[in-house]
């Protein structure tokens, strides 16, 4: 973790700390068993299933999943960062921390924090203006005509209205606000003239509706200037600065971030209007990318929020395109991406002004899954009708079904392509089958999660056991790789704890969900964590499930080399088919009773 506060001290101050007396000043917990439950504060139930283990310091809630230590707890119920919570904690339970030791990184600090003020004073000078009766009227009869000009909704995203004239803002905060030029320069609200000599400046936003921009934790980044007349370009954005970073925040998300977690699901959309006018309605869980296309770091923001998302964009050709870039990020992040098409000419703004909310919500549950969508908007717009119209259609879906890493997902679509398509040309199938082979990824298809932590699930079984005891985990790291791992959560556990042993640390729960950055791990850790399993004989146990996991390794090693021999006689490749025979035999025979291999 890139901070300045030695581990040793997290680590101090960790110890000092209660999750159950932290827990307990939110909400109600009652005695069960060795656990305390209440109502979840992370989604809304009416049964307890928010589970608090004092022994253990962790929280999980089997409700939605939510889960982890003091520290991850703080951090979600009052949006805070990684080093704040420390910081607060420290506080409180007396620990003296280390001031930042370079200078530089407290520089970095101080200016940060005078780039984020003169931010919020340009906002607070935006907002009178666009209230301003005469200044204002322009903007305000924009809004108006486009229904916008709704006072609570301006004043919660702080709308404002940047004048026309060439030195406004600048005159204001250098006189008023007593800022530097080259501060403002800094913060992206002026410019240098081209050419001139040093100190001839002017706005960059002249005569554009003003949105703040806020990061994930609410701080205003940037400013985005709408036109309100035909003026090019339409939006125009604050250029980079130290605090701003182009494709790295999402319109929204600082808001929308708690309902995106309770409802698990994102609707992901084009426009600053489309993102307001949804909020205005109700409809908590939207971000808009703002004219970009989704970019990895998006994507990776709203996978630490959920695990669903929904696509809401343009039907225009250019929304389209937006949407398919924006699938193949998703996708990457291993998120699930629906996509919602709206009637022609529509976005989401327009759509619920004209409709209503209900109405649009009702439309939500058409969303499809975007291969789905995908497929049919070719088929529809192409011609099956001919051999070669659908050999078309093959050609353009073909590359996106190449890029869906899980085998079984892939084929199932593959057989709804056929299908839709109408493909019963032989021909035409075994193209298809050529090219996805071609494509043909390593990547294994998820095994489904055995919840039970039986020897059923020897996986997960080894889990527990490594961290009930300390001798076993040293077995276990000695004799199996973390590659023999099938489940792809348990494999980056299992990897985790190898490390944490290397390091020299011990193997506990609330320690491990620091590290652990993707939610669907830290649901599962804090989980295995609540729920210890008794044991009857952990020696035996561990060996029994270190055999089974090599075993089911070895098994699926022999069944995909099986399926490359046969693909190899289909073909006729006598040599190697005979090559992969022999690799056979001598797998099996290691499979022989008593010959587990290591
Ligand atoms: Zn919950």
């Amino acid at each position: 973790m890139k901070h300045y506060i030695p581990d040793h001290l997290i680590e101090e101050i960790r110890s000092r700390s209660d999750i159950l007396e932290v827990v307990s000043a939110n909400l109600i917990l009652k005695k069960s068993g060795q656990n305390y439950k209440g109502l979840c504060p992370f989604h809304s139930e009416k049964t307890p299933s928010f589970t608090v283990s004092p022994e253990k310091q962790i929280y999980h809630c089997f409700g939605c999943g939510a889960g982890g230590n003091v520290f991850k707890f703080i951090m979600e119920m009052e949006d805070l960062s990684f080093l704040d919570v420390v910081k607060k904690l420290a506080g409180k339970c007396g620990v003296e921390l280390p001031n930042p030791k370079s200078g530089k990184s407290s520089a970095r600090q101080n200016e940060r924090e005078m780039l984020l003020s003169i931010n919020e004073k340009a906002r607070a000078y935006f907002v009178r203006l666009l209230k301003d009766d005469e200044g204002g009227r322009a903007a305000k009869e924009y809004l108006k005509s486009r229904n916008f000009y709704d006072e609570n909704l301006l004043a919660e995203y702080g709308i404002g209205w940047a004048a026309p004239g060439w030195k406004d803002i600048l005159i204001h905060l250098q006189n008023k606000e007593k800022y530097s030029r080259t501060d403002l320069l800094r913060a992206g609200l002026i410019k240098q003239k081209e050419g001139a000599e040093e100190g001839n400046c002017y706005d960059r936003f002249r005569g554009r509706i003003m949105f703040p921009f806020k990061d994930i934790h609410g701080s205003l980044i940037a400013f985005a200037g709408r036109v309100i007349g035909d003026d090019e370009p339409k939006y125009l954005n604050s250029p980079e600065t130290p605090l701003y970073v182009k494709g790295k925040h999402l319109f929204g998300l600082d808001r929308a971030r708690e309902a995106i977690r309770k409802q698990n699901r994102v609707l992901i959309m084009e426009g600053y209007f489309d993102q307001m006018r949804a909020r205005q309605h109700g409809i908590r869980n939207t971000v808009a990318t703002c004219g970009t296309a989704l970019t990895p770091a998006q994507a990776t923001l709203l996978k630490n929020h959920t695990s669903r998302t929904t696509l809401i964009f343009d039907s225009d050709s250019a929304g389209q395109a937006a949407a398919e870039r924006g699938f193949g990020v998703l996708l990457e992040e291993g998120l699930s991406v629906e996509v919602l098409s709206l009637p022609k000419g529509h976005d989401p703004d327009s759509y619920i002004q004209q409709f209503g909310p209900e109405k649009f919500l009702e439309e939500l549950k058409n969303a499809r899954p975007f291969v789905e969508s995908y497929i049919i908007n070719t088929i529809e717009s192409g011609d099956i009708s001919t051999p070669a119209g659908k050999m078309e259609v093959v050609n353009i879906v073909l590359p996106l079904l190449t890029r869906i890493k899980n085998t079984v997902e892939r084929s199932e679509w593959v057989r709804v392509l056929t299908e839709r398509a109408e493909l019963d040309d032989q021909a035409i199938l075994a193209e298809l089958k050529n090219a996805i082979k071609q494509d043909r990824n390593v990547a294994r298809p998820p095994t489904k999660i055995d919840e039970r932590p039986g020897k059923q699930n020897p996986e997960l079984y080894i889990v527990h056991l490594m961290l009930a005891d300390k001798k076993l985990a040293l077995q276990v790291k000695d004799e199996l790789p973390t590659d023999k791992f099938e489940d792809s959560n348990l494999r980056q556990i299992i990897e985790l704890f190898y490390q944490l042993i290397d390091e020299g640390c011990e193997l506990r729960v609330d320690l491990a969900i620091d590290r652990v950055k993707e939610p669907a791990i830290k649901t599962l850790l804090s989980k295995i964590g609540i729920e210890p399993i008794p044991f009857d004989d952990q020696e035996r146990s561990t060996n029994d499930c270190i055999q089974a996991i090599n075993k089911r390794s070895l098994d699926l090693k022999i069944e995909e080399i099986k399926k490359q021999r046969n693909e190899a006689l289909i073909a006729g490749e006598s040599e190697r088919s005979q090559q992969l025979q022999d690799q056979l035999h001598e797998l099996r025979s290691t499979l022989m009773p008593g010959q587990i291999p290591a």
